[in-house]
């Protein structure tokens, strides 16, 4: 036996959707042989014959039922608002015993969606990588986007713990830092650090498209970093996102209506003249980001530490 295939965490993987998330995993477990066999499935024939041409897969199928079949782990890798008519279709054809994971940007409407079709002796797991790019589709993955990486599950009182070791495991071994904590704080969490933050850069991008005394190529051209990342985030997964704001209604809705106040108290200022507020106010928010890039989440480099991703071509 070779020393890759000694390092093999599950024997068959079928992942359910081929796009940036799932291609990234792939790439991440062949590169170390941590999958004995990854077994895909995708929509459409385009995105399965460019999963094979990459290597992304040793075989895709047709439909999931037939992807999901003898795998002893699952992911789900669909758009949120696909996830329940995918668990409908795959609960009567996974094995006893098998893990099924998903790496929805949501967790407790994923969770409502999937469950009810995950039959018992089947281990049901979500899961949330908080790794992404702007980009989209079998083409977009890398080998390394999970590295130092934050990949949240979110298990309950009664999930198996041999079968949560073992998908920490493999995780760990693309990369990724494990950690668990319950859906609806997962949810609210996200909502603060990544949901409501798209939305504002969508709103920012939108603004800037309908303001008439701006031109186009004024905004193109002398876009600086706030705006140049803002269009960043906003050229985000129109489907993807579309379904976060569907699915995480609550949260969102919740932390945008402090979003809201905030905005009002800092345009007060503004109009007032209270410098002394708005100084006070950018001291605190400065020190967050000081305490990200400590913590290893981001760099201090002016590009944020996305030239890696530019220079490999997305
Ligand atoms: P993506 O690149 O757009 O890929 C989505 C994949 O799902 C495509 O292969 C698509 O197939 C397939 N798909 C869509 N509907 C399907 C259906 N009904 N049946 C079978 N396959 C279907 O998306 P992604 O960025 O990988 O995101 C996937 C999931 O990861 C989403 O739930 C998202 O919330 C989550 N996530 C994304 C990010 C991120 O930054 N992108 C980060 C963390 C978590 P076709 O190509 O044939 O249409």
């Amino acid at each position: 036996m070779t020393k890759v295939e000694s390092r093999v965490i599950y024997n068959r993987v079928a992942l359910i959707g081929l796009g940036l998330i799932a291609s990234s995993m792939a790439l991440a477990m062949r590169a170390q042989g941590l999958a004995g066999e990854i077994v895909g499935h995708a929509k459409s024939a385009e995105t399965r014959a460019v999963a094979l041409e990459l290597g992304l897969c040793d075989r895709v199928c047709a439909t999931a039922a037939e992807a999901v079949a003898g795998a002893d782990l699952v992911v789900l890798a669909v758009p949120v608002g696909a996830m329940e008519a995918i668990a409908a279709e795959i609960g009567p054809h996974l094995a006893p015993g098998a893990t099924v994971t998903d790496v929805g940007s949501v967790k407790q409407a994923v969770i409502a969606a999937v469950a009810p079709h995950v039959p018992a002796g089947v281990h049901f797991i979500p899961g949330h990588p908080m790794a992404g790019t702007e980009y989209s589709g079998p083409r977009a993955g890398f080998a390394t986007l999970y590295q130092n990486r934050w990949w949240l599950l979110t298990p309950d009182a009664a999930t198996d713990a041999a079968a949560l070791a073992r998908l920490r495991s493999l995780l760990e071994a693309i990369g990724a830092k494990v950690d668990t904590m319950d859906a609806a704080h997962h949810d609210l969490v996200l909502a603060v650090v990544s949901h409501t933050p798209h939305l504002i850069a969508y709103t920012m991008v939108g603004v800037a498209d309908h303001l008439a005394q701006v031109s186009n190529s004024e905004v193109i051209q002398y876009s600086a970093t706030g705006f140049r990342d803002f269009t960043r985030i906003a050229a985000s997964d129109p489907t993807m996102w579309r379904d976060v704001f569907l699915t995480n209604k609550d949260a969102v809705l919740d932390i945008l209506g402090r979003f809201a106040e905030e905005l009002f108290v800092l345009q007060r200022a503004i109009r007032m003249g209270d410098g002394e507020h708005l100084f006070d106010y950018f001291t605190r928010t400065r020190a967050i980001r000081r305490g990200i890039i400590e913590a290893g989440q981001d760099t201090s480099a002016p590009d944020f530490g996305r030239g890696a991703a530019s220079k490999a071509g997305r």
